[in-house]
C-alpha cells in the first residue's frame, strides 16, 4: 500500500502547530517515510512547560465529574476511529495489524479505567487523639495533584504507553507534556487529538515531538516539572534520573523476563503461551519471554514443540491479516539482535532456528546451550529471540531466573500448587504470572519492576497514587 506523506502538526497546550524543521517518520517495514512531525526545540519545550503552569491551575479546579465525561468522551472518539488508530500504531512501528488492534481495544480500556478511577481520589479520616494532647484534634488527608508531570515514552507500544501517562494524569488534576518516541509520535499525536475533541482545557496536556537529546534536557530538569514519569531502556532511564533532581520518578524500564517451566506442566499450554510472549511486537515488549528454564524431564519434548511452533510463525507485512510478526523498529535495531545472537553463537551456543535478518526484520529465533556468562543471557535482548535452559529443579530456576539485573515480570507452569508459592516467594520480580508466561497485563493492574527494571508503579489506580500527594488537613477544636 502507498501511503501518502502527511504533515503533522504538534500539539502544545492546545493548539496545533508546526515547524520549518521537521523529522520523517518511516514505516519500518520498507522504510518509505509516511509523515512528518515538527521537530521540537527547546524552546517549544519551555513554551509547552510555561503553559503547563496555567493548565495544571485549571485541571486541579475541574470538577472530577468533567475530567471523567472528557476522558470517556476520548475514548469512545477512539472506539470511533478504532481501525484507523490500529492502522497507524501498524504504520509507525513494528506491530502487525492484530497486534496494533489489540493494543487500540487496551487503551480504551486504559481510558475507561481512568475515568473511573477519578471517582476514587479518596482520603482517610486520621484519629488524631491517638498520642496524649490531641484529643480535641480532628482531621483527615486528601489527595492533591503534584501540578505538571513530564511524561516520556518509548516505541514500542506507541499508544497506550501514552495513554498510561495522559488518562491518570488529567483523572487526578494534573497537566502533563508527553515526549513521545521519536519514531513512532503519530499514535501520541492521534491520542491528544481525540483529548481536545473530547472538550479537554488548553493547556493541560501537550505532545512535543522532538529528540530526546534535544528537548529531553529541558523536560527532565525544569524545576516547574515535578514528577518524570518515563518509560524505555535502562540506561535512558538511568541518565534521566541522575539528571532530573529533587522530584518525583515514575521509572518503567527493561527487562529479560524469565519464564519456568516445571515437569507437571501443562506442556502444550506452556508451549503456546511461551513462543506468543516470546514473539508479541518482534519481541519488543518489556513483558517479552527472553529466558525459559526447563525441568530436566521434559526439556527435550518442550524444545521440539516450541521450536516446532516458532516455524509455523508467519513475518511479513505488517498489514496483512495472515501476518504474525513484523520487523524490529529499524534495521540497526535488528542488526544489533544479529549481533548478539552472532556472538553468543561463537561463545558456544546452539541456533535451533532463525538466526536469518532481511533489512529491519529477523526471524524467530531459538537458541540453546547459551553460557550463562553470555550478554543475550544477561542483558535485554528486545528482539524475537528466545533462550532455552535444561534446569535440575525449581530451585535450580528460580537461583537462574534471579541472576541478572532486571525484575519486572516472571511466568511459572506448574500444577503443583507449593512450586507455585515457592516461586512466588523467591522470585524478584514485580509480578508473577502462574501458568502464564511473564507476557500478561491487564491495564488496571500495579505493573512495574525491581532492580534494573524500575521505580514506582503504572497501572491506572498506581499511575494515581504516584501523582498525587496528600495533604493533611488538622482542625484543633
Ligand atoms: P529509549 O531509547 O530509552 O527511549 C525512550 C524514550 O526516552 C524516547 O522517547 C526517547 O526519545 C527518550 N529519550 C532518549 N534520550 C533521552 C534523554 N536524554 N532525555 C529525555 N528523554 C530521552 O527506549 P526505546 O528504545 O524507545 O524503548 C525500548 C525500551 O523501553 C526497552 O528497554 C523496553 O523494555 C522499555 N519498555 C519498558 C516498559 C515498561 O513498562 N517497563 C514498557 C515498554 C518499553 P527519542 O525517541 O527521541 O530518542
Amino acid at each position: 500500500m502507498k501511503v501518502r506523506v502527511a504533515q503533522r502538526k504538534m500539539f502544545l497546550a492546545g493548539k496545533w502547530v508546526d515547524r520549518d524543521q521537521t523529522i520523517t517518520v518511516t514505516n519500518p517495514e520498507n522504510n518509505e517515510a509516511i509523515a512528518t512531525v515538527p521537530a521540537a526545540t527547546q524552546d517549544d519545550m519551555l513554551d509547552a512547560i510555561k503553559s503547563a503552569k496555567r493548565g495544571a491551575l485549571i485541571s486541579a479546579k475541574l470538577p472530577v465529574y468533567k475530567r471523567i465525561e472528557i476522558i470517556q468522551r476520548a475514548a469512545t472518539f477512539i472506539e470511533e476511529e478504532r481501525e484507523e488508530f490500529a492502522v497507524t500504531i501498524a504504520l509507525e512501528g513494528s506491530k502487525t495489524i492484530r497486534e496494533a488492534r489489540k493494543e487500540v481495544e487496551r487503551c480504551i480500556q486504559t481510558l475507561r479505567i481512568s475515568a473511573e478511577e477519578a471517582r476514587r481520589l479518596e482520603g482517610k479520616t486520621i484519629p488524631f487523639d491517638q498520642s496524649s494532647g490531641n484529643e480535641n484534634r480532628l482531621g483527615y488527608y486528601s489527595l492533591f495533584p503534584i501540578g505538571i508531570i513530564g511524561a516520556i515514552t518509548p516505541f514500542n507500544d506507541p499508544l497506550n504507553l501514552v495513554a498510561h501517562k495522559i488518562g491518570p494524569a488529567i483523572a487526578s488534576g494534573n497537566a502533563i507534556i508527553v515526549k513521545p518516541a521519536t519514531v513512532t509520535p503519530l499514535s501520541a499525536l492521534k491520542l491528544a487529538n481525540v483529548f481536545s475533541k473530547a472538550g479537554l482545557p488548553n493547556g493541560i496536556l501537550s505532545v512535543i515531538t522532538g529528540r530526546g537529546g534535544e528537548v529531553g534536557d529541558t523536560l527532565v530538569t525544569h524545576p516547574d516539572v515535578r514528577m518524570i514519569s518515563f518509560t524505555g531502556g535502562l540506561e535512558t532511564g538511568t541518565e534521566i534520573a541522575k539528571k532530573a533532581g529533587l522530584k518525583k520518578l515514575s521509572m518503567e524500564l527493561g527487562s529479560n523476563s524469565p519464564v519456568i517451566v516445571l515437569n507437571d506442566a501443562d506442556l502444550n499450554q506452556a508451549v503456546e503461551s511461551t513462543v506468543s510472549g516470546a514473539f508479541w511486537a518482534a519481541g519488543q515488549n518489556c513483558l517479552g519471554v527472553q529466558r525459559i528454564y526447563i525441568e530436566r524431564d521434559i526439556f527435550k519434548e518442550f524444545k521440539i514443540q516450541f521450536i516446532k511452533r516458532t516455524t509455523l510463525y508467519q513475518t511479513g507485512g505488517k498489514l496483512m491479516e495472515s501476518t504474525d510478526m513484523g520487523p524490529l523498529i529499524n534495521e540497526r535495531e535488528a542488526i544489533r539482535v544479529e549481533n548478539l545472537v552472532n556472538e553468543a553463537i561463537k561463545q558456544g551456543a546452539i541456533l535451533e532456528c532463525g538466526g536469518q535478518r532481511e533489512g529491519a526484520y529477523y526471524e524467530p529465533t531459538v537458541l540453546t546451550n547459551v553460557p550463562a556468562d553470555a550478554t543475550i543471557a544477561k542483558e535485554e535482548i528486545f528482539g524475537p529471540v528466545v533462550l532455552l535452559f535444561e534446569v535440575k529443579s525449581l530451585q535450580d530456576a528460580i537461583e537462574r531466573s534471579n541472576d541478572v539485573n532486571y525484575g519486572l515480570q516472571a511466568g511459572i507452569f506448574t500444577n503443583h500448587l507449593q512450586s507455585a508459592f515457592e516461586a512466588i516467594q523467591q522470585l524478584n520480580v514485580g509480578g508473577v504470572m502462574v501458568n502464564d508466561s511473564s507476557d500478561f497485563r491487564i491495564d488496571s493492574m500495579p505493573f512495574g519492576g525491581v532492580k534494573g527494571s524500575g521505580l514506582g508503579r503504572e497501572g491506572v489506580r498506581h499511575s494515581i497514587q504516584e501523582m498525587t500527594e496528600p495533604k493533611v488537613v488538622c482542625f484543633n477544636l
